[in-house]
């Protein structure tokens, strides 16, 4: 079994429509990208999986689709407009900028193992301390040149900000950068509205905007992306608690998804965002290497307090014993990139397989995707084995039957072994075959995505063994027992 490369999965999502590049027909555009039918199906029961153990697992964990443009003292409050800095340096010839850290990262790459370790360890140092001069001198003693034009002919380093912001015609609008900022707007009128008392959470879906410098790796770093984001609001005298507790239910819902244990890491960050007291990145080894997937941060009051200067709004709860004491509560946020969780599980899944037909001809490959059955796209196949004596007949009454509760596919388009080919690419998990056996013991052969195996089922078990193989119950009882037990 074969784990598959980049270039093989950006080629396999476009083929078989899961993820297109922007605006391909004019060239496209860099690291913006869209998806297709499958691939917001799978986008789709991904946020299903998480909203699901959020909202619904949690008595104390409340929705919100808050607006992508705010008020922009929302950005000057939250330290946006001032911190929410890159590092970057242009080349005066090509006109071209990069991030200083990836270009002397890729240029170490190319020395040997001694000395890279020896400048990443400085780099990594330059970089906490904030120390621009001294990146600059690094580049300049590694001679580092722009990989397009060749020169070395650099400009100093300078801070970019990388929110998008819109011209003062149309209102000057910044495109929020994350959507916690909707949270902590809202977050008297949740409070009020539902009654809410410390400890309680609000989640929320959402698309964000960031003018990434270098922004690459298929859908790993986009301008636009979408975030699933919880702040949970607690007493400061829980942080702790609150913090360990999100981070081992955060991990346990990743591990739980099965694409492999030794695939993550936690890691804790010693580079924080400028709102973060402290914070862990889940880690998860893509083809490109171990990246961040999701942040847990501990945000303190940093936001409500800012919001409180800024507004003028009180943003306080009450101690439950003595009434005249209030408090601003501290925040513990969970951020994970929708996008980024969804190549992770693809990246993994995605296999080349050798397979051997068994009356003993020549192997053949196959590509499989094997996600776990609850997120795929298409739940199930119906085929009539020939277009002939009333077989599609029977298919098409079994699909119709059962197209209300799941996303199936009926297709007759091709012969059997090709049609089995095209649901294991694109990750269904059973198919059903109606054959001539059918008409007259009204059973099916049932096959199975990932050990290909056969059997003959009635067709009255169908719904049942669906509901079995891909419920997404089984996965969130086993959260629930977990979370229930965190602490304990
Ligand atoms: P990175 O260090 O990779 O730039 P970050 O630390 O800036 O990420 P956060 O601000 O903590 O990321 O955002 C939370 C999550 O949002 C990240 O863990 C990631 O999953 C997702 N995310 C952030 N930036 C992007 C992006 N440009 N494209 C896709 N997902 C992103």
């Amino acid at each position: 079994m074969n784990q598959i490369n980049l270039h093989f999965l950006v080629t396999h999502a476009k083929h078989y429509g899961f993820i297109y590049p922007s605006s391909e027909i004019y060239g496209g555009i860099s690291s913006i990208y869209d998806y297709g039918p499958y691939g917001l199906e799978l986008k789709k029961n991904i946020q299903k999986y998480w909203w699901k153990s959020m909202i619904q697992l949690h008595d104390n964990i409340v929705g919100l689709d808050s607006s992508i443009l705010m008020h922009n003292a929302v950005w000057k409050a939250s330290g946006h407009i001032e911190k929410f800095n890159d590092l970057s340096i242009d080349n005066k010839d090509s006109k071209k900028r990069y991030s200083p850290e990836i270009l002397i990262k890729e240029f170490l790459l190319k020395t040997d193992q001694k000395n890279r370790k020896k400048f990443l360890e400085r780099l990594n140092k330059y970089l906490l301390n904030n120390n621009l001069s001294d990146i600059e001198s690094l580049i300049k003693e590694l001679n580092i040149f722009d990989p397009i034009s060749g020169s070395k002919n650099w400009t100093n380093i300078h801070l970019f900000n990388m929110m998008f912001k819109m011209n003062e015609r149309q209102g000057g609008f910044f495109l929020r950068p994350e959507t916690a900022q909707g949270i902590f707007t809202n977050f008297n009128n949740v409070k009020k509205s539902m009654r809410m008392k410390i400890p309680f959470g609000i989640a929320q879906v959402g698309k964000s905007f960031r003018n990434e410098i270098i922004a690459r790796q298929f859908i790993f770093r986009m301008r636009e992306f979408e975030q699933m984001e919880l702040q949970f609001f607690i007493s400061p005298k829980e942080e702790k608690k609150w913090y360990n507790y999100w981070k081992k239910l955060r991990l346990q819902w990743h591990l739980e998804l099965n694409l492999g244990n030794n695939k993550y890491k936690m890691i804790e960050q010693n580079k924080l965002a400028h709102y973060a007291s402290y914070g862990t990145d889940i880690k998860f080894n893509f083809p490109f290497g171990l990246k961040e997937i999701e942040g847990i941060h501990c945000r303190r009051d940093f936001d409500l307090k800012k919001h409180e200067f800024f507004s003028k709004k009180k943003f306080r709860v009450f101690k439950e014993s003595k009434q005249d004491y209030n408090y601003i509560p501290y925040v513990i946020e969970t951020s994970l990139g929708l996008d980024r969780i969804l190549l992770a599980i693809y990246s993994s899944s995605l296999k080349l397989e050798k397979i051997q037909p068994p009356n003993g001809g020549s192997s053949n490959n196959r590509i499989v995707l094997k996600i776990p059955y609850y997120l795929s796209p298409i739940k199930a196949a119906i085929f009539p084995l020939v277009s002939k004596q009333g077989l599609p007949e029977i298919a098409k009454k079994i699909f119709n039957d059962i197209k209300i509760d799941y996303k199936l596919i009926y297709d007759a388009k091709s012969s059997i072994g090709k049609l089995y080919r095209r649901q294991d690419a694109i990750g269904t998990p059973i198919c059903f075959t109606v054959d001539y056996d059918t008409i007259h013991n009204n059973t099916v052969t049932m096959r199975d995505r990932d050990t290909m195996q056969q059997k003959r089922i009635p067709i009255a078990s169908i719904s049942h063994i669906l509901r079995e193989k891909i419920s997404m119950k089984k996965i969130l009882k086993k959260l629930l027992y977990f979370s229930s037990n965190i602490g304990s």
